[in-house]
């Protein structure tokens, strides 16, 4: 087991392509990092660096107390699983988990005890003497897994092992491979583009955006406190509501008035959050970014005394669409207020084909509140709706940074 450092790592691939920029990542023993982006953002290529199985451009990574650049991917102690388990269909369980040590002529007795050992903890004792055939795709994954686990490695390298399961199928394995992970207490990096897998797995989550680093921290942060507009839109679902609306106040922080204008409506805000973000003093008078989660709205009816009298942290609007989720309502509504442009939504407004700026000048924005399934509220109904302004973001309406 070993600490896995980047530094400055960078991939420029041979066609001029740029896949990774100036990567700083910092892995501990024993820990389960997760790079997750969307497509293409250059998580893959950064853990194949680590694995040695693309040249690093630029920088350098540690495995333990070597600098690795120059070492030939089997001699730097890491073990791969892939999406694609890549097992021989000719070899049985017992032989599919074993072939790395027998490549390297361990003792047969040795491969024996080490293979049975994987083998319990996988649950695969029954099945080694089956082929890869008669397995499910969980136990293949599985087979997979305990391929990695015998070679006892310095680092788990892992990249979306799961996508070729069924969902239910992948919440289980999710589950075994975080137990399995915590049991041998091997690092680990593990690459995804599922926020959900990401969360769940992380003992940190790094989160890349066009072969940039955006953020790196434990899931709970990275909800509560992101750095900026692209962590704050993917991480959680449905995603955080984000609109334009102009910061208001006295500047006096505690029992101060701060406002927020939306369109013609007016959210009031606890003073105190001028005092938890001091950044926001110099966006008085300005528009900014307000970020919303779904859950951090609720039928104001339902939000307890007070809440629904208009004003205070209430929006008001007309229920476009509900969904009932049975745990929760998620009630579709918009606002009148310019829509939020970032680069990233105008990047995906033309990947989908569609006019940017007719469809992004709009002068009203959709968002979507988590209600309680108590809730009465019905297509085509008024909503009023009441905002936690307690727990708004705030973004800087140029850069995308969190304002803190
Ligand atoms: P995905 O989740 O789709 O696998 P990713 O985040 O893992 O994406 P990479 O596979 O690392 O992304 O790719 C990063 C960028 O590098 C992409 O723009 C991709 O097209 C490009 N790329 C990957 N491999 C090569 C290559 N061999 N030559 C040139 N460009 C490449």
């Amino acid at each position: 087991m070993a600490e896995v450092v980047l530094e400055g790592v960078g991939k420029v691939y041979p066609d001029g392509t740029r896949a990774v920029r100036d990567l700083n990542l910092s892995i501990a023993d024993g820990e389960f990092l997760v790079l997750v982006g969307p497509s293409g953002c250059g998580k893959t290529t950064a853990l194949r660096m680590v694995a040695g199985l693309e040249d690093i451009s630029e920088g350098r990574v540690v495995i333990g107390d070597r600098v690795v650049n120059r070492v030939p991917a089997r001699d730097r102690d890491v073990a791969m699983v892939f999406q694609s388990y890549a097992l021989y269909p000719h070899l049985s369980v017992r032989d599919n988990i074993g072939f790395g040590l027998s490549l390297r002529k361990l003792p047969k007795q040795e491969i024996r005890d080490k293979v049975d050992h994987a083998a319990r903890i996988l649950g695969l004792t029954d099945h080694l003497d089956r082929k890869p055939r008669n397995l499910s795709g969980g136990q293949r994954q599985r087979v997979a897994m305990g391929r990695a686990i015998v070679r006892e490695p310095q680092a788990f390298l892992m990249d979306e092992p799961l996508s070729n399961l069924d969902a239910k199928l992948r919440v289980q394995m999710r589950a075994e491979i975080a137990r399995i992970q915590r049991d041998l207490g091997v690092t680990t990096i593990y690459v995804t583009h599922d926020q959900t897998e990401a969360m769940t797995l992380g003992d940190r989550v790094a989160v890349m955006k066009k072969g940039e680093l955006q953020q790196v921290a434990p899931p709970q942060e990275l909800y509560d406190r992101p750095a900026n507009l692209f962590v704050a839109g993917f991480i959680g679902s449905p995603a955080m509501n984000l609109l334009q609306a102009r910061l208001e106040g006295d500047g006096q922080g505690g029992d101060g008035e701060l406002r927020l204008e939306v369109g013609g409506q007016t959210l009031t805000l606890p003073g105190r959050v001028l005092d938890e973000r001091p950044a926001l003093r110099s966006y008085l008078g300005r528009d900014v970014v307000v970020g919303i989660r779904p859950e951090d709205m609720e039928d104001a009816e339902l939000a307890g005394s007070g809440a629904g009298e208009g004003g205070g942290g209430t929006l008001r609007s007309t229920a476009d669409l509900v969904e009932a989720m049975g745990s929760d309502v998620l009630v579709h509504f918009s606002v009148e207020a310019a829509q939020v442009v970032t680069e990233d939504t105008k990047e995906l407004a033309r990947d989908a084909g569609t006019d940017v700026l007719g469809a992004l000048e709009a002068p009203r924005t959709d968002l979507v509140a988590r209600f309680s399934p108590r809730t009465r509220v019905k297509v085509g109904d008024p909503v009023v709706v009441h905002v936690d302004t307690g727990r708004l973001h705030f973004f800087d309406i140029d850069t995308g940074a969190a304002l803190w």
